[in-house]
């Protein structure tokens, strides 16, 4: 029976699950990440077509089922425990084959996103500084709209800034509710990241943070309201009008970028945003 304070909803679409095999392009060299296991029906797939498979399973009472069923496939090996928690570089020391894991794909735990996209990629002023290659996940489809929205679309927060401050960010596709057991109350959508390099890193990443925060923080207001109380409208002013930016523009019109060389010019006195 599924667990709803571990998330738990089972893929049963074959359909679905393929999608999220061919999203991840697995070959015979990768290493893969699982992130909750559950029953296994990914897990099998991952393990048939990578060279190891390590998951992170949570719920003490699946680990011995899944044990029972891939107990003895060789390229896989199972971690019981929080996978928000764990120290993964020590547990996998004594296996060779599992370290360093090149490529994440799950059916995560939606109410567990931020923290766990956060773990995976790190964030502006602290990237994961072992990044994956690709992380392919099934999100809720709001959050993937948001993670995944171009600079003046209507989804464009400051998760999307985030996120693709530290990855490229695609939308795969959607999945239907019924594409699971039980169907989760919302929809669901595919999405993989291609963490990157940051070629010029802002000269003060937490001040880039709490701008992106402030900027954000009431989405109907103009930028410099949004900033009022930490950047002086005039000086605001100033260096929008350097990066050749509207006065009046709001948070969801700057583009990453954007984000980036308006950090690098504004001084702001750290304690007060
Ligand atoms: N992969 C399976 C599937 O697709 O059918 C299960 C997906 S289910 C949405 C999420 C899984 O993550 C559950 O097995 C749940 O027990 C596990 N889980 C929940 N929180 C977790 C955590 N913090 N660390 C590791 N696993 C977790």
């Amino acid at each position: 029976k599924a667990r709803k304070q571990f998330g738990q909803h089972w893929l049963k679409s074959e359909k679905a699950l393929g999608k999220i095999v061919s999203a991840a392009e697995l070959n015979e060299r990768d290493r893969v990440l699982e992130i909750g296991p559950g029953t296994g029906i990914l897990t099998r797939q991952l393990f048939q077509q990578a060279e190891a498979v390590v998951g992170v399973e949570l719920d003490r009472d699946l680990c011995p089922i899944l044990m029972q069923k891939f107990g003895k496939i060789d390229n896989f090996l199972l971690l019981q425990g929080d996978f928000l928690a764990l120290d993964m570089d020590s547990l996998l020391e004594p296996f060779p084959g599992f370290q360093n894991p090149n490529k994440v794909v799950a059916n995560i735990p939606y109410n567990i996103t931020g923290p766990i996209l956060e773990r995976l990629l790190g964030t502006i002023s602290n990237p994961n500084p072992k990044p994956f290659e690709s992380i392919v996940l099934l999100v809720q489809k709001e959050v993937a709209l948001r993670i995944c929205a171009p600079a003046h679309s209507t989804h464009f927060a400051a998760l999307s800034v985030r996120v693709q401050y530290l990855a490229n960010a695609e939308f795969i596709c959607d999945v239907v509710a019924k594409a699971f057991q039980p169907p989760p109350k919302v929809d669901s959508a595919l999405i993989r990241l291609r963490p990157r390099q940051i070629a010029i890193p802002p000269s003060s990443p937490r001040q880039m943070e709490r701008l992106i925060r402030s900027g954000f923080s009431s989405r109907r207001k103009m930028l410099r309201n949004n900033l009022k109380s930490q950047i002086e409208p005039e000086q605001l002013g100033q260096v929008l009008e350097e990066l050749g930016i509207h006065p009046n523009v709001r948070a969801e019109d700057l583009s990453v970028e954007n984000w980036v060389s308006l950090s690098d010019r504004l001084a702001i006195d750290p304690g007060s945003v």
